[in-house]
């Protein structure tokens, strides 16, 4: 393993900092990255995501290329969806994310300041070369049967094809557990730290799979390591058209906003 980029590259002074308009991501600072599961139309994108620029997000999510399990669900709203997601971007002055499940997708993605690789995709290695070739800053999901060494490998496709800018993102893998969409793997967050450079997030919704879970699993991730979060906020969670089970208000994220950045900052301060 140890001739990998990734691997080598693990000092503090190696650290990557991602840098998107004002917001570093990455050692010393905690990320928030919030929105809906799905961009469902112009209002409800705006609402939600105003409200969470209020509070203080600059980089809000919202998915419009859908991989739903069911071909019956709610695919999103594509071309249309990065269409609301540039507008809303311009008016409110903030960042945005959306995954790409397809090289088809590229020329939409032009506007798009984080481009999201599904847990789904995380090992479509064709894929994640062409996608890297965009050189744009990527999330990348971990897939949920995969293990860590598979999930730094394919962050390696990425890097050795000209993507640098890489967030990391462990949403939860597949255990026996059923209480739980999937169970949050805490102490990935420790050892991606020790054995790359690159900062890594977590997912409390996708991995929790309920919206109360989301504030206890953010802010132990905090202690773990984590670099920031990417959460599911909607401005009416139970009419959701995606994920509305797991997904918080903008009214609940306030609290969750607040207290992650204390225990971040404490940490810091105290060098926890
Ligand atoms: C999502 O972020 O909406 C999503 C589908 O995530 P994952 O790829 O982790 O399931
Ligand atoms: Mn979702």
């Amino acid at each position: 393993m140890n001739q990998n980029y990734l691997y080598t590259k693990k000092n503090e002074q190696d650290k990557t900092i991602i840098e998107i308009k004002n917001n570093k991501i990455g050692q010393g600072h905690f990320t928030f990255i919030a929105g809906p599961c799905s961009v469902e139309s112009y209002e409800q994108f705006f609402t939600t995501a105003s409200a969470l620029k209020k509070t203080g997000v600059n980089i809000i999510r919202g998915g419009v290329f859908k991989p739903r399990t069911s071909p019956y669900s709610f695919q999103g709203l594509k071309e249309e969806g990065i269409k609301i997601l540039s507008y809303v971007k311009k008016e409110l002055d903030i960042s945005v994310v959306t995954e790409i499940t397809s090289v088809k997708q590229i020329d939409l993605f032009k506007d798009i300041d984080i481009i999201q690789i599904g847990a789904r995709n995380m090992q479509n290695f064709e894929f994640l070369k062409e996608i890297a070739k965009l050189k744009k800053p990527v999330i990348l999901k971990r897939g949920f049967s995969n293990t860590i060494d598979e999930f730094l490998l394919s962050a390696e496709y990425l890097l050795i094809n000209g993507c640098h800018n890489i967030i990391l993102c462990e949403r939860g893998i597949r255990t026996f557990e059923y209480k739980t969409r999937n169970t949050l793997d805490i102490s990935a967050i420790p050892i991606i730290k020790e054995l790359t450079h690159l900062p890594i997030i977590i997912d409390p919704s996708h991995s929790g799979g309920i919206d109360r879970l989301v504030y206890p699993l953010s802010l132990s991730s905090i202690y773990a390591g984590s670099d920031g979060i990417i959460v599911e906020v909607h401005n009416d969670p139970k009419n959701a058209l995606s994920d509305g089970e797991q997904s918080i208000t903008p009214k609940d994220f306030e609290k969750l906003y607040a207290n992650a950045n204390k225990i971040f900052n404490y940490k810091l301060e105290n060098n926890i």
